[in-house]
């Protein structure tokens, strides 16, 4: 399942990607951009824009759309997981939160230059953005998105027990 996110929506679009969900997001783009971008490439419409849906409905309704009632992030996350029932562990860091682009195993030699020299000496995996170039590794900062991650979905888990 592929989306577009709507300008409201850049938080939502990073984690979406941190998922490893390909998401396309453009803080610029109007409303006519978004809905042929969902029809153009088949991917489903992310917004909190009522007026957007009602507009468009006609074209949405072709690949789906889904309109978010939180503003919350965390919240919007929570949503869109469950209504789509996304898989949520099997893909998480294969996609560059930043660009959408996918990520690449590379050798540890290349990174030498490209990161910190600690960052180089304790790790020995590392990944490139195939779009960006951008080097990750699984440092303390992946640890904590794994976490937040692991903190919503343990929300979710228990209110939909309680539902
Ligand atoms: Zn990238």
């Amino acid at each position: 399942m592929r989306f577009v996110a709507d300008v409201m929506l850049g938080k939502l679009a990073r984690w979406l990607r941190i998922l490893g969900y390909d998401v396309v997001y453009d803080p610029y783009a109007e409303d006519e951009k978004l809905v042929s971008c969902a029809v153009a490439e088949g991917r489903v419409l992310l917004t909190k824009d009522r007026h957007l849906v009602e507009r468009w409905r006609k074209k949405l309704r072709q690949n789906g759309y889904l309109l978010l009632k939180s503003d919350d992030w965390r919240e919007q996350l929570k949503e869109t997981i469950s209504h789509f029932e996304l898989d949520i562990q099997n893909h998480r860091m294969t996609r560059c939160a930043d660009c959408n682009g996918l990520l690449e195993e590379v050798p540890k030699e290349f990174v030498r230059y490209r990161v910190p020299f600690f960052v180089f000496n304790a790790h020995d995996r590392f990944a490139r953005c195939g779009q960006c170039g951008k080097i990750y590794w699984a440092g303390s900062h992946y640890e904590r998105m794994n976490a937040a991650l692991d903190e919503i979905l343990g929300e979710l888990q228990s209110s939909s027990g309680n539902a």
